[in-house]
């Protein structure tokens, strides 16, 4: 059973723990948690140093050869366990994701049992060996072995979900598990590490909170195999050069600039909604959001006219008031850089759709923002904004659009929408992106593989292909020759 929860002289609560070798433990040191929807403190957690990230990294070294000697479907069982724990303490969860990250509750329940969902779907997946040659002379077997200590690194975004995939797809595939989460969002991570401890054997799974440098100490450790890293591309970057000095293998799931683009054919009133979702759900904190609409002309007024008018639907505040549809930043830098980018827009020239007012009230709300007029090489259009703001771009040309929206150093995802899905999957297998979708954005599943083209990341996530990236392949080759 999870702590009860404690709170200290000064009113933060405290009943929180790292999970290594099986057992909660405290550190030395610690981290203050802020409410983003008050801007205030209101807990506090263990803060692991190099010491304690030595002993998980030992701890998951010893645990490896058990767990790894398990078989596919043994190893199912306890993430099956996992899921169910998930789905049991999903108001707990919620509760206290909500509380960190700013989400709206019912996100919060969703996100738990999406990652719940997505920890079965992956083990549904089968990793088999494969026959290469199999004749008179000789047999060549292609096998898949597990890397052994799978490091984790999470952003505060979504935070379970985005633990789930990688701490899901290691274990599985019989690797064992460092997992650190974001500083700003690390207290739900360490409560399921509370909540699964006596499920894993011991070791298996060690979940360490901290900041940046303790990310980087992963990176550099001799005695992690593998780092999957969910983050910004600037990070990211560090985090594979830092890798370099172990050949330590690398999954990056990075940052995006999606562009959506509409064609001459849609209903707009139908399309608004729909995308006006993708670009803002979360606060438009959502690596694969819709960053850039392309409106062809001809739909192009009554589209924005049909977006603002969605815009002014969605209510934002405090995550815990049911009315709210959209919470706040998660952070007090996000919002800084979001808040910056809407006054630059704004200073250029652009004309706002909806939004674009700062809310003068504690915590950090950002009315959502849409805008038009504006350049092809503005901030908005080019930076990952990350934050409620989206610009609509209008075009004549399809290749014109197809252009402008392969003009980046991104390339996670990106959409086409079209009375005619046909015309659009054409166009769509055109975009630079990890994930062309038609008529729809942001659907993942866990056996469809997802992740960056160009700067968006490195590999990818779900499915066989991202599974396999906590393997290494091992070639058997046998020469039937008596010697
Ligand atoms: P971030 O890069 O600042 O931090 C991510 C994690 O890395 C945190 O846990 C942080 O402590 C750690 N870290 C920081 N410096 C490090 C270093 N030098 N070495 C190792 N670890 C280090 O990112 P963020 O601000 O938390 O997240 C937002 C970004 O994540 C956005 O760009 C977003 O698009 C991206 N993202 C991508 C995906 C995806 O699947 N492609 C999903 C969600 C978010």
């Amino acid at each position: 059973m999870a702590q009860a929860q404690l709170v200290d002289t000064a009113g933060l609560r405290t009943d929180f723990s790292l999970l290594i070798e099986g057992e909660s433990v405290g550190a030395q040191d610690t981290l203050d948690v802020i409410n983003p929807a008050t801007g205030k403190v209101f807990a506090r957690c263990p803060a692991a140093g190099r010491a304690d990230l030595d002993r998980a990294v030992a701890a998951a070294r010893r645990a490896f050869p058990a767990w790894s000697a398990l078989s596919f479907q043994e190893r199912t069982l306890f993430i099956k366990q996992m899921a169910a724990i998930l789905r049991t303490n999903a108001p707990e969860l919620a509760e206290l994701l909500t509380r960190e990250q700013g989400k709206p509750l019912q996100q919060s329940v969703d996100e738990i049992n999406r990652a719940a969902s997505q920890s079965e779907g992956m083990t549904q997946i089968v990793i088999s060996s494969e026959t290469i040659t199999d004749d008179a002379e000789r047999r060549i077997e292609l096998r898949y072995v597990p890397l052994g200590v799978a490091g984790i690194i999470t952003p505060w975004n979504a935070p379970i979900n985005l633990a789930a995939g990688p701490l899901v797809s290691a274990l599985y595939t019989g690797n064992t598990v460092v997992l650190k989460p974001s500083p700003y969002t690390p207290l739900s991570t360490l409560k399921i590490g509370e909540l699964i401890r006596d499920v894993f054997p011991r070791g298996v799974v060690n979940i360490v909170a901290g900041g940046d440098a303790l990310g980087q100490w992963m990176t550099e450790h001799p005695g992690i195999d593998k780092i999957s890293f969910t983050g910004s591309v600037a990070t990211g970057k560090k985090v594979m050069a830092s890798c370099a000095s172990t050949l330590k293998r690398v999954t990056l799931e990075l940052g995006g600039n999606d562009a959506a683009i509409v064609l001459d054919d849609v209903d707009p009133k139908v399309v608004a909604p729909k995308l006006f979702f993708a670009g803002f759900v979360n606060s438009g904190q959502v690596c694969m959001a819709v960053k850039r609409i392309y409106a062809h002309e001809k739909i192009y007024d009554a589209l924005c006219t049909a977006l603002a008018e969605e815009a002014r639907k969605w209510i934002v505040g405090d995550g815990f008031d049911p009315a709210t549809k959209l919470g706040p930043i998660q952070n007090r830098m996000q919002y800084d850089k979001v808040v910056d980018l809407i006054n630059d827009t704004k200073r250029n020239g652009a004309r706002v759709l909806a939004g674009g007012e700062i809310p003068q009230t504690p915590g950090y709300f950002i009315n959502p923002t849409l805008v038009t007029d504006v350049a092809e090489n503005s901030r908005i259009v080019r930076e990952e904004q990350f934050g409620p703001i989206v610009p609509v771009l209008k075009f004549t040309d399809v290749e014109d659009a197809l252009r402008r929206a392969n003009d980046t150093r991104y390339g996670l995802s990106g959409s086409v929408w079209s009375r005619d899905p046909e015309r659009a999957a054409a166009i769509a297998a055109r975009l630079e992106v990890g994930t062309a979708w038609v008529n729809q954005h942001r659907a993942t599943a866990a056996n469809v593989p997802f992740g960056g083209a160009k700067e968006s990341g490195m590999g990818r996530v779900y499915a066989d292909i991202g599974l396999k990236s906590y393997m290494e392949p091992r070639v058997i080759s046998v020469l039937k020759q008596p010697v």
